[in-house]
């Protein structure tokens, strides 16, 4: 077999996978800010460190240790809380609960562990200390920085170039900090705001320290596999590696950095700043959770991914032929098309050979049927039965998805026309068939009431 090959985004460039100790497996993927509603955008690093999980277990059976966190203290989080005069934990508790829903509509794996911020504060107190102590963090009015211009390789994850950063905008600017380009690992808490007793008075720990202990506390100083998406790698994952090595004396504190390409919608980043997001509880409420992830899996890890109806219908046409082979499976063995995977998560590559595998086992024998029923479960499809594929497309849709577009196209040319009334007739008349249509900036986009 294969060995496993990674984009490592420490050296740009494609590797073979060598792990610490091949008894003992670390991923670590940066998990969700339990903020907001989780959206599709989020749901592509979750299905791609999911398959990654897969393929590692596939190579090295129960000797993998997934740990993927909660970011449950941020000052999103405690924004929100202010906005909508809700208590933190309610907020924290209510998304983290939609997020578990839809890891499991996603059919994602539970992660191994799945460590909350809150509850290792006491770990990053200890790390905050130790970095003051060793000269890499100061102290300044109750707020502690890290000094970036103490450790030399800052910047080698990102290429980030120090001078330009000091003249960018990317850095928060405050008088308390030696320099600019410094970050935060400890600022002081208001009276309302959570906080956490500490050498430096009551507070709260900066993000980024937060994933370096919770990696360090269950798979070590160093460890094989850290991931995130694209947006992760500067900062966030450049002050880890900063905290982390210079913490513990290390050359390296993950030695694979895997990173996933944006999910765009017109080809912009999809995100809550920008105001275009699909929620995963949406899509999989029009799509169905499998045919999401199918859409999330069909351009490679490392590309951008645009997300429109055509691909998530195409999707579906997809699962609605491949059912029609599906078998009932107990048993996942370990499946040729493997090795596509291998190399590097190539999952288009995976699906155009289970598109030819269809081919060949839908007029072939019960063996060649199997061998696909087997691939597919590998990347985690096939999770319901056939009945059950027929029923959950009864309950998404009323109306063929034909005539809903057919219907928007004419509410387009009503408004055009200046026929707003007709427009509006249009509208509600799809309302009344349980569909509601949302004009965004450049489409009319649909989802299920
Ligand atoms: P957050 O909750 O915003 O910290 O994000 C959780 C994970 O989703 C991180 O790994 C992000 O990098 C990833 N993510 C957020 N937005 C996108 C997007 N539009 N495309 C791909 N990944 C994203
Ligand atoms: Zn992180």
């Amino acid at each position: 077999m294969n060995n496993l090959h990674l984009t490592n985004s420490l050296s740009k460039k494609k590797e073979t996978f060598k792990p610490i100790n091949p008894k003992k497996i670390s991923l670590y993927a940066c998990g969700p800010t339990v903020y907001d509603i989780p959206h599709v955008g989020n749901a592509r690093s979750l299905v791609v460190f999911d398959v990654l999980f897969r393929i590692l277990k596939a190579l090295y059976g129960s000797n993998v240790t997934y740990v993927r966190n909660i970011t449950d203290i941020d000052d999103k989080i405690i924004e929100v809380s202010q906005k909508k005069n809700k208590d933190i934990g309610e907020i924290t508790n209510e998304v983290t609960k939609t997020f578990h829903d839809n890891c499991k509509s996603l059919n994602c794996l539970s992660p191994s562990i799945e460590p909350k911020a809150t509850d290792h504060i006491k770990e990053m107190i200890e790390i905050i200390s130790s970095l003051i102590s060793k000269g890499f963090a100061y102290e300044n009015q109750k707020h502690v920085y890290f000094e970036v211009n103490s450790f030399k390789d800052y910047g080698k994850l990102s290429n980030t170039n120090l001078d330009e950063l000091k003249a960018g905008s990317r850095i928060e600017i405050s008088n308390l900090k030696k320099n600019p380009i410094d970050f935060i690992l400890w600022k002081p808490s208001k009276q309302k705001e959570p906080g956490w007793d500490s050498p430096w008075g009551r507070g709260r720990p900066g993000w980024h320290i937060e994933c370096s202990a919770m990696s360090e506390k269950y798979l070590g100083k160093n460890f094989d596999i850290h991931g995130g998406g694209l947006d992760l790698i500067f900062p966030h994952h450049e002050n880890e590696i900063a905290q982390s090595c210079c913490n513990n004396n290390l050359k390296k504190f993950a030695n694979y950095w895997v990173h996933n390409g944006f999910l765009t919608i017109n080809k912009e980043k999809m995100s809550k700043s920008l105001g275009n997001i699909i929620s995963i509880s949406d899509a999989v409420k029009k799509y169905s959770g499998q045919v999401v992830r199918l859409a999330l899996l069909s351009a490679h890890y490392t590309q951008p991914l645009d997300w429109n109806d055509d691909l998530l219908i195409n999707q579906e046409k997809i699962l609605n032929k491949w059912y029609n082979i599906y078998q009932h499976k107990e048993k996942e063995n370990n499946s040729e098309v493997e090795e596509i995977l291998l190399d590097d998560l190539n999952t288009p590559g995976f699906i155009a050979k289970m598109h030819e595998l269809y081919n060949e086992a839908y007029k072939g024998d019960e063996e060649k049927k199997s061998k696909f029923n087997i691939a597919l479960k590998l990347i985690g499809l096939f999770n319901v039965s056939k009945k059950e594929w027929e029923n959950s497309k009864k309950s998404r849709i009323s109306v063929p998805e034909s005539y809903i577009l057919k219907k928007i196209d004419e509410r387009a040319k009503a408004k055009k026309s200046g026929d707003f009334s007709l427009a509006d007739k249009i509208r509600d008349e799809l309302s009344s068939q349980g569909i509601l249509i949302e004009d965004k900036k450049e489409k009319t986009m649909w989802k299920l009431k």
